[in-house]
């Protein structure tokens, strides 16, 4: 755990969030500005900070990430195959990033722009 992290917070327990969905290594909780009907956060438990700093060694925790995603989709009633939902990392400046705890944005339940802002 990272001191001063508020992602890290939030996965110990310490900042209220609304929990979604848990598993061994990774919390899914709401955004707390979101930008869709669905717009949640799934974030690794352990403190890493973006998707720049990933090792191979963390392909497992990635993987669990988007499984989370995607069964957080379905609890919602947005099925990949039929309304689906968009997955979103920011890394660094230009993509407006603001938390330095790698998570995956999973925004849903409308239908997206492309290309995004
Ligand atoms: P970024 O811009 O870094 O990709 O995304 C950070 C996201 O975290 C934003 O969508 C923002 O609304 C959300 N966020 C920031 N602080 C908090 C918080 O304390 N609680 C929750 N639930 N979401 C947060
Ligand atoms: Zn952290």
């Amino acid at each position: 755990m990272s001191m001063d992290c508020i992602f890290c917070g939030i996965a110990a327990g310490e900042i209220p969030a609304k929990i979604v969905a848990q598993t061994a290594n990774v919390v899914a909780f709401k955004d707390i500005n979101p930008q869709a009907p669905l717009h949640v956060q799934v974030i690794p438990i352990r403190h890493i900070v973006d998707a720049a700093h990933l090792e191979v060694s963390d392909a497992a925790v990635l993987v669990e990430m988007t499984a989370v995603a995607k069964q957080v989709a379905e609890d919602a009633g947005l099925d990949p195959a039929t309304r689906g939902y968009r997955l979103v990392m920011n890394v660094g400046p230009d993509s407006q990033s603001t938390v330095p705890h790698l998570h995956l944005h999973v925004l849903a339940g409308r239908s997206m722009t492309w290309p995004p802002g």
